[in-house]
């Protein structure tokens, strides 16, 4: 940010997120939500959760159950809002109509706006005038004074009104918290409309208003919200002058997250949904991590950081201007990060999950347990052969889901099992269900003798050609964790028995 900064630990800042709940919520605004969370707790302030849901036709209830799970997966516990409530609710737009209404009125009635009942025509006619005459099309203030006469003529013409803003007649600058000063030509915003004609509050209305009766101290949004700046502020400044809040707030619009191509990542490119990072298996932790390189960073070069890291150093300072680049790649590799730095138990914990929804387990763990006791043993035991090599929780499906999967569901991989399985690998087979037959102790270390002095001693093979065969014929795939430790928590059963079935 290069503007004003903030001091204090008890700064009373106050700031917010207000998504609308319409469609899947996308990783933008988990991003904007973050900043905003991870500012209010630096700041030892206030983060409130709104819910901008005037728009009936688009919202569904879907979309603001969405919401509320998607800040509680990545961690973002708000104080005010949803479910939680404070002084300031209702936190859900679609229940403070009367608010709106009285705030309009009051607008209305101090002349900070007017009826407007040009027809859409009119106002069309207007814009391709402006528009063949060079001039920006806009709202040209038609109805500012209308008389009495003039209203009482139109209403009797059966026009219709909407409620305008009048715009003062003066530059409209603020200094940016992260673009620094910005100035909009007053003539390049036109009196906008607050209410629509039947009366219902518009997103330019409420949004302003509700900032302002929340006493919200930072605007932290994305920068598509930019051009709304300028028609906020003189929003704000009627509301102190109406008494009913007592300060424009700071504004800073973080810089646009570009996908594929340098086109801004859309709703279309799969990665941008956040519901693609659970399904996959990113951590709260991993993920917040990338989000919030989206656009700050910690300085140093320090990519990797905690939440509680994040929250010590974000004072505001340091948010770009530069659009950030989305990099799924980048994205994952500092998810592995963090899952390499999860204890072995609380790995295992958050596996279960992906294991239970693949139908792994066997359902007869006690309440409240996804796994049985074996299971759960067998699960932990593996950790330390897969927890460098998974980059998503669910990579662990591929890795170990043949311990756990029963052997009448127990498959080989088709492409794999055709270039493994072949006549050549019969005799290894043979050989290798002869020596583990008869082993007397069944461990890692001497399933790797018994295996090394029949296939390599024995065969002569190469100890590549001779281990793919049974890693397929046993783990179903040519890359598992390590073979032999492999075999020992499959047990000597289940291995000999999947050894019989890849014979012909
Ligand atoms: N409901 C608006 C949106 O989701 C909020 C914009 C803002 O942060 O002011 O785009
Ligand atoms: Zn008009």
């Amino acid at each position: 940010m290069t503007g004003s900064t903030v001091t204090g630990t008890d700064s009373g800042v106050r700031v917010r997120f207000p998504p609308s709940p319409t469609g899947d919520p996308h990783v933008g605004m988990v991003r904007s939500a973050l900043f905003n969370y991870a500012f209010a707790r630096h700041y030892g302030g206030t983060f409130v959760f709104r819910i901008e849901d005037t728009d009936a036709a688009r919202n569904t209830e879907a979309s603001y159950a969405a919401l509320l799970d998607t800040m509680r997966w990545m961690g973002l516990d708000w104080d005010e809002g949803p479910e939680v409530g404070g002084q300031y609710g209702p936190y859900r737009q679609s229940e403070r109509s009367e608010i709106y209404a009285d705030v309009a009125k009051r607008l209305k009635t101090g002349g900070y706006a007017y009826d407007c009942y040009c027809t859409a025509a009119e106002l069309e006619a207007a814009r391709e005038r402006a528009t063949a005459e060079k001039r920006t099309p806009g709202y040209e203030g038609t109805c500012r004074n209308l008389s009495a006469e003039q209203i009482e003529k139109y209403k009797a013409e059966g026009r219709t009104s909407v409620l305008r803003f009048r715009m003062p007649d003066k530059p409209l600058a603020w200094n940016d918290l992260v673009r620094g000063e910005i100035t909009f030509a007053p003539e390049n915003v036109p009196d906008y409309v607050l209410v629509r004609a039947d009366g219902s509050p518009l997103y330019t209305l409420v949004n302003p208003v509700d900032d302002g009766l929340m006493r919200i101290t930072h605007v932290l949004r994305g920068e598509d919200l930019l051009s709304s700046t300028p028609r906020q502020i003189p929003l704000h400044e009627a509301l102190i002058e109406l008494g009913l809040t007592d300060r424009v707030p700071e504004f800073g619009h973080l810089p646009y997250v570009m996908g594929e191509g340098n086109k801004k990542l859309s709703k279309r490119d799969p990665e941008a949904a956040f519901s693609y990072y659970p399904k996959r298996g990113f951590l709260p932790e991993g993920l917040l991590n990338y989000l919030a390189l989206l656009g700050w960073s910690l300085g140093d070069d320090q990519e990797i950081f905690t939440k509680a890291e994040l929250i010590g150093a974000f004072d505001g300072t340091r948010i770009s201007a530069n659009p950030a680049r989305f990099d799924l790649k980048k994205c994952e590799a500092i998810n592995a990060t963090h899952l390499r730095l999860l204890a072995p138990e609380d790995l295992a914990k958050r596996i279960l999950p992906y294991l239970a929804e693949a139908g792994l387990l066997k359902g007869d763990a006690p309440e409240g347990h996804l796994a049985n006791d074996q299971e759960w043993n067998t699960l932990l035991a593996t950790i330390p052969l897969i927890q460098e090599r998974m980059v998503v929780l669910s990579d662990a499906l591929g890795m170990v889901g043949f311990l756990f999967v029963s052997e009448d569901a127990f498959t080989v991989d088709e492409a794999d099992a055709a270039k493994v399985l072949t006549p050549d690998a019969v005799p290894v087979l043979q050989a290798a269900l002869a020596a583990l037959d008869t082993l007397p102790t069944w461990t890692s270390t001497s399933i790797d003798e018994a295996l090394r002095a029949a296939l390599i001693d024995g065969l002569g093979l190469k100890p590549k050609v001779a281990f793919t065969a049974i890693r397929v014929a046993v783990t179903g795939r040519r890359v598992s964790p390590p073979l032999f430790e492999s075999l020992e928590l499959l047990g000597r059963e289940r291995t000999l028995s999947r050894l019989r079935a890849a014979l012909p």
